[in-house]
Formats: C-alpha cells, sequence, structure tokens
C-alpha cells in the first residue's frame, strides 16, 4: 500500500497547509513530508466530530463493536507492513513494533467486546420515594493525543474506547512517528467508520493551536499519553472550560529484587522491563535496587546479558536493540549518563555514544549511589543503574522517593513478602516476578505525576463516557 501522508478530515484526505518532514532515526534518512494543518484545518477538524457525533453516538454498539473488530483484523493483516513502518520512524527493532501492533490491535478487539457492554443501574431509593436509573453516555468530541514511543499501540488503546463508547475523535500523533497514526486511520477509515468520527490533524505549531482547540466549546475531552511536563501544560489548558482529561504521563519504575529472589528469572524479567522498545517506554524499569546479599550476582548476569545485545538498526536481522528516536533524544540520554558518572557512578557496560549517524546509545549498566542523579530522571534509554539496599523497608522508601508512580517491579520467591512490598509501593501498576504487565484486558495507568484515569480494562471506555443519574418519581 502507498504510504499516505495527509491529514484526514471529515471521511477525506486533505492537503495541509504546511509540511513535516519525517525521519528514520537509524540512518539519518528522509522518510517522508508529512502535511501539517493551519489553524482553519484544526477547526473543521473539530466541526466534522462535532456534526459526525450525534449520528455516531445512536448507532447501534453492536455496529460500532463490528467495526473496531473489523480494524482488529485489518490491522492484524497488515502488521508486518505496520511493524517495518514503526521501526523506520521510530527507531525500534522490528520484534519490538511486531509486538507493539499485535498489542495495539488487541485494543480493537478487546474495545469490539466491551462496547456492548456498558454497565447501567437501577435501584430503589433508601427512601423508597423514587427508583435510581444510572446510565454511561459518550462525553462528546475528544482530542487524542499520542507520544512517539509506542505509535501504534498509543493510538488504539484511544481511539478504541472512544470509539466504542460513541465519541467521535480528532487524533494528533507526535511529530517524530507520525506515519504510523496515519497508517491507523486509514485503517479505521476502510473498517467502515463514517465521514467526522475519526480525524487526524498535525497542527503546524502544537501548543498554541492545540490550546486553541481545548478553548473551542464543542471539545468535551482530551486524552493524552506523554510526559508529565506536557501533561502539566494541559491540566492548566482544561481549566478553562473545565475540560475532561485523561492523563497518561512520565514514569520512574523502580525494579526491586528482594534476598530471597530467583536471581536467573529477576535477570529475564530485567532484561524484558529495561528493554522493551530500547528502554523507551513509560513503564520501562529506570532503577534497580538489588539486596545487598545478591547484589553481586544479579549484576554480573544482568551485565552480561546486556552485553550479549545485537545493537542495530532496527529492520536488520537479528537486531536486538535499535535507534532512540532522534539524535536529540539520544544525546538526552548520553547527557544524563555522563551527568551520572561526574556525581561517581561506576560504568559496568556501555556510556559511550557511538560514532555515525544513525541516533544509536548502546546497552549501559552503571552502578551508583542511592542519591546519584540520574535516579531522579525517566532516562527513556537502554541505561540501567543500580544501587544495593539491606532491608525491605529500606527498598520501599527508595522505590517510593520519587514524584511518579507507574509501575513498579518486584522479585521474590515469598508470594506474601512480594505481596506486602507491592502494597506498599507508590505506583498504579505492580509487576510481581515479571517484567511486563501491560494488557489490554487490565487497567493502565499511574499514580502521583504520572497522571489521571486508566486506559485499557473494563474502566478504559469510562474515559469516554459521562455518568447519568435519572431520578423516577414513584
Ligand atoms: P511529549 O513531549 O509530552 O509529547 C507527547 C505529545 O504531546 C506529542 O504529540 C507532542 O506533540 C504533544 N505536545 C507537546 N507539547 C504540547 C503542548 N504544549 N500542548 C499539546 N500537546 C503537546 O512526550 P514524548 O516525548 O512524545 O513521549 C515520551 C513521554 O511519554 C515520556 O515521559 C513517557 O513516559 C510518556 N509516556 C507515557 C505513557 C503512559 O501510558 N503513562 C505511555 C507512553 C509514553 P509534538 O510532537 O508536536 O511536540
Amino acid at each position: 500500500m502507498q504510504l499516505k501522508t495527509d491529514l484526514f478530515i471529515n471521511g477525506q484526505w486533505v492537503k495541509g497547509a504546511g509540511s513535516l518532514p519525517v525521519m528514520n532515526p537509524s540512518t539519518g534518512e528522509l522518510i517522508a513530508e508529512i502535511s501539517t494543518a493551519d489553524q482553519a484545518q484544526c477547526d473543521a477538524a473539530i466541526t466534522a466530530a462535532h456534526d459526525a457525533f450525534p449520528a455516531w453516538a445512536k448507532t447501534p454498539s453492536r455496529v460500532r463493536s463490528e467495526i473496531l473488530r473489523k480494524a482488529f483484523e485489518i490491522m492484524t493483516a497488515e502488521s508486518d507492513q505496520i511493524a517495518r513502518l514503526i521501526s523506520m520512524e521510530n527507531g525500534k527493532t522490528f520484534t519490538d513494533a511486531k509486538g507493539e501492533v499485535s498489542y495495539a490491535a488487541e485494543f480493537f478487539r478487546w474495545f469490539a467486546e466491551e462496547a456492548v457492554r456498558t454497565p447501567g443501574d437501577f435501584r430503589h431509593s433508601p427512601s423508597g420515594d423514587k427508583r435510581i436509573l444510572v446510565t454511561h453516555q459518550p462525553i462528546g468530541v475528544s482530542l487524542l493525543i499520542t507520544p512517539w514511543n509506542f505509535p501504534a499501540a498509543m493510538a488504539t488503546r484511544k481511539i478504541g474506547p472512544a470509539l466504542a463508547a460513541g465519541c467521535t475523535v480528532i487524533l494528533k500523533a507526535a511529530s517524530e512517528t507520525p506515519l504510523t497514526a496515519i497508517w491507523i486511520v486509514d485503517i479505521m477509515h476502510r473498517a467502515g467508520v463514517p465521514a467526522g468520527v475519526v480525524n487526524f490533524i498535525m497542527p503546524e505549531k502544537t501548543g498554541a493551536m492545540i490550546s486553541r482547540m481545548m478553548h473551542d466549546p464543542r471539545l468535551r475531552n482530551v486524552s493524552f499519553t506523554g510526559s508529565t511536563e506536557v501533561g502539566r501544560i494541559l491540566i492548566k489548558e482544561s481549566a478553562d472550560l473545565v475540560l475532561r482529561t485523561s492523563l497518561e504521563l512520565g514514569g520512574n519504575a523502580p525494579f526491586v529484587v528482594l534476598d530471597d529472589a530467583d536471581i536467573d528469572e529477576a535477570v529475564k524479567g530485567a532484561m524484558v522491563a529495561k528493554m522493551r522498545n530500547g528502554g523507551a517506554a513509560c513503564t520501562a524499569a529506570n532503577r534497580f535496587y538489588v539486596a545487598k546479599a545478591v547484589a553481586d550476582e544479579f549484576t554480573q548476569k544482568f551485565t552480561k546479558a546486556m552485553d550479549d545485545l545485537k545493537m542495530a538498526d532496527g529492520l536488520e536481522t537479528g537486531a536486538q536493540l535499535g535507534a532512540s528516536v532522534s539524535r536529540k533524544e539520544r544525546d538526552k540520554i548520553a547527557e544524563l549518563v555522563d551527568s551520572s558518572v561526574a556525581a561517581g557512578a561506576q560504568v559496568r557496560l556501555g556510556g559511550v555514544t557511538p560514532a555515525g549517524d544513525g541516533a544509536f546509545y548502546p546497552a549501559t549498566v552503571l552502578t551508583v549511589q542511592k542519591d546519584n542523579p540520574i535516579l531522579n530522571f525517566e532516562v527513556f534509554g537502554p541505561v540501567a543503574p543500580i544501587v544495593t539496599f539491606d532491608t525491605d523497608a529500606e527498598a520501599i522508601a527508595l522505590a517510593n522517593s520519587t514524584e511518579y508512580g507507574l509501575i513498579a517491579y518486584v522479585y521474590s520467591s515469598d508470594l506474601k513478602r512480594a505481596i506486602r512490598t507491592a502494597e506498599a509501593l507508590e505506583a498504579g501498576m505492580i509487576a510481581i516476578n515479571r517484567g511486563v504487565v501491560s494488557d489490554p484486558a487490565a487497567p493502565f495507568g499511574g499514580v502521583k505525576q504520572s497522571g489521571l484515569g486508566r486506559e485499557g480494562g473494563f474502566a478504559g471506555i469510562h474515559e469516554f463516557l459521562e455518568t447519568k443519574y435519572i431520578g423516577v418519581e414513584i
């Protein structure tokens, strides 16, 4: 299929007022120029979504469900092509990209199933004077803003529940990775989504134009995945019209290895938790806290596993660590490592930026003191700082010493001890003896400054529904 590069407004592919280059970070080469929207085109997308909303909200949920199911089938059939595209514009390996496409498509399947099961409630009031009916209705026009690290999954995790709920949407992808989003929008079109229900724009000035859209009273909801910094801006922007917001923000995940953990299993889990997506995941293990008694064994085995990874262009056979999304992002990783070393970190592996045009950074293992500055930042790359601890209480205190609270990992052979630790960790998600927990059927989201709301699971659709109470006189 020929690569599409235009905006999608009211069921039509539309040339933008301007354009934006999309680069391949593995080679530094241009992949395509995509259209960017001016203010009138952003307004036109809101008009299209607003006009399409009443009919879409009334469309039987079975019909909405079948469209989502069809989108799942198309996406699954095209998974190799989509994975190649993700790898090209994002830099991740083809293997990671294939995993992402399958995860992304599952959101269509899951929400196709959820679309027909929106719960309601009928109760007698305790005073006996009325009946209490509770129903859920779609919020309305929703703006969906996604990041570059999972360009397919972050889009489907929002489009799926929004359409299942009966909302119409305007998708805005990250500037680095719009091509995958455009492919997904095209899938929605081919799956039979009516004109205006799914629109796609890339504003030529992101901050100013999104701000203006968030002051248009026809917009009712903003679902954002990205950095905590931008999340805070959007909370402020949402205040004037009291917009509903769902925010999936940054993380700084602790990976805790207790002294009774199976170390080989912990290393296996650490490799997934750290290296899925080359470390560019909000769920990536970002700080390793390892009990002193097992620290040498863990560090040695983990460093060996990191050292064995093949770093290469994501489309090269056998590549296990691809490029970062851009040289700018790669340089941020290098700066964090350099300042960590300046503050006393010992480099066990990596730590040196390779020469060449590609945005590569090698698998890096550091052993650091508990106050090393790298522990305060989301590294978003293949860097693992390891800290040792003496007691479980100390590990919990260290793990919780961050403003983030998305996910935490615990390894222990004693389930009771692992659950006690999990309950004390301040995070929206906990992985016990596993390196990954993301699942379209589970509620994904964080506490503290990692966000508001949940995506996926039974909760995901409610981010796009309003609760309505109807009191009936008896
Ligand atoms: P980002 O810089 O916050 O950008 C995310 C999106 O927001 C992009 O589409 C970006 O558009 C847009 N944006 C930037 N400034 C904006 C503004 N003033 N108003 C409205 N939109 C604006 O994040 P990123 O670098 O793409 O992604 C990495 C971050 O996402 C990490 O912190 C990661 O933890 C987080 N993340 C969280 C989750 C989760 O589920 N919790 C999942 C994945 C990623 P432009 O590209 O046009 O600037």
